[in-house]
């Protein structure tokens, strides 16, 4: 076949092959877009982990704290039995002022538990909502991933599908010619072929000079864009 016909199929097979390009590029996006989507979830979880962390370490704190406030109002029963017990007016006046010490310590202690167990309640509150939230993410989050999924595999079967349309078109063209265009499409990001347009190579921008574009013109051979190697092309209006 003719040079110029050959062309004029392989601007068909160009349209294919920038389709399959740019799903490729889409393909090649999803992993990393699931990795930020995996990552932005585990950021959040792991909020959530600390925050019971630390509710955890509070309830200990206020166990220990509700321990020691017995140990105090047990040591005052067992002072105010021994007041019945001592001899002298200094013994029980000191062991008076120790039981006074204890009750007002136990009292402040009393006082700060149940501060605490006010603070707590709070905090247990919000990290019930915490968790809620957390786990509407991580909903979220699978659907995303299973929509990205869903694509990828959408993604498959349009470029199997592209590649089914490309063959009987690619057997028309002749080898030398196609392994030019593939070498140019590979380094060009999906475009090896451009149009004339008002002069210039349609996708550099680059004036071409008078005789290039008669012989793109004339469609004898291949003629490429002195700037970025493209096959130029008439477009056919
Ligand atoms: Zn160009």
């Amino acid at each position: 076949m003719e040079i110029k016909a050959q062309i004029r199929v392989l601007e068909e097979i160009q349209k294919l092959d920038k389709q399959i390009y740019h799903l490729n590029a889409e393909r090649e996006r999803i992993p990393r877009e699931l990795e930020r989507l995996r990552e932005r979830y585990a950021d959040e979880e792991k909020k959530v982990k600390e925050s019971e962390q630390r509710l955890r370490k509070r309830h200990l704190e206020i166990k220990e704290m509700e321990g020691e406030l017995k140990n105090k109002e047990q040591t005052v029963k067992k002072y105010q039995l021994q007041l019945y017990q001592v001899k002298t007016n200094k013994e029980y006046s000191s062991l008076e002022a120790e039981i006074g010490n204890l009750k007002a310590d136990a009292s402040a202690l009393e006082d700060r538990i149940i501060a605490c167990l006010d603070e707590l309640e709070e905090a247990d509150k919000d990290l019930q909502e915490e968790k809620k939230r957390l786990e509407e993410k991580r909903q979220e989050f699978k659907e995303k991933e299973r929509e990205k999924k869903e694509r990828s595999e959408q993604i498959n079967r349009q470029i199997r599908e592209l590649e089914e349309r490309k063959k009987p078109l690619l057997s028309q063209i002749d080898p030398s010619v196609l392994s030019q265009y593939r070498r140019i499409l590979e380094r060009k990001q999906g475009r090896a072929m451009s149009a004339l347009k008002d002069g210039a190579c349609e996708e550099c921008g680059f004036m071409l000079p008078p005789q290039v574009i008669e012989e793109v013109k004339i469609g004898k051979e291949l003629v490429f864009c002195g700037s970025c190697s493209r096959i130029l092309y008439i477009r056919n209006e």
